[in-house]
């Protein structure tokens, strides 16, 4: 997978302060869209294993609420299988963090079982995605006064706990350094 961007300390994209990953490789080319450099799967960096262990160690500051993935297109079937493996690291070391996904697929009709992109890692990463933002980017329907999203049509879905105003009351990164470098001992397989 590749990368165009990590933001290390985003307002924008949920709530409170956030570290982001836009990842590159989008096929909804919605007119209008704010990112279209991403749409192209070989743009930008290479995400690596160093890549992930700088992500988990950017979540670790108590201040940072959560991790936002958007892009490019988090749920095209060659991100999912990257990514699932991110957000299995976060939810165990940063269990009360929030993770955020931003895609333009729609949840019910594309995402669930049966969906053109549901694949066999899509169920395990919503479950540890609290907080969907989904629909594509549509220009009749944009609003600039919305928050976290860019079009009305677009749905803040809360999956699990977080909704939208977010409810980490203790963004605790207890043993985070422990458990990051035990997970790296761990991943020798990874690619
Ligand atoms: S889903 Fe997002 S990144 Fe993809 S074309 Fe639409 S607005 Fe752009």
């Amino acid at each position: 997978m590749k990368y165009a961007q990590i933001k290390e300390y985003d307002i924008a994209d949920g709530p409170g302060v956030r570290v982001s990953l836009f990842v590159s490789g989008c096929r909804n080319a919605c007119p209008g869209c704010f990112n279209p450099e991403t749409w192209d799967f070989d743009y930008g960096k290479t995400y690596t294993l160093e890549t992930e262990d700088r992500i988990l160690r950017l979540l670790m500051p108590e201040y940072i609420e959560g991790l936002t993935l958007l892009g490019g297109e988090p749920f095209e079937p060659e991100n999912q299988s990257v990514l699932v493996g991110l957000l299995r690291k976060v939810k165990r070391i940063y269990p009360k963090k929030t993770v955020w996904c931003y895609t333009g697929y729609t949840y019910e009709r594309d995402l669930l079982q049966g969906g053109d992109k549901h694949t066999s890692h899509t169920d395990e990463m919503l479950s540890l995605i609290d907080v969907l933002v989904d629909g594509r980017f549509l220009l009749a329907e944009k609003d600039i006064t919305l928050l976290y999203r860019g079009s009305r049509n677009q749905r803040i879905l809360a999956l699990h706990a977080a909704g939208p105003e977010g409810n980490c009351e203790d963004s605790g990164a207890v043993d985070a350094e422990q458990q990051i470098a035990d997970i790296a001992k761990g991943d020798s397989n990874w690619k």
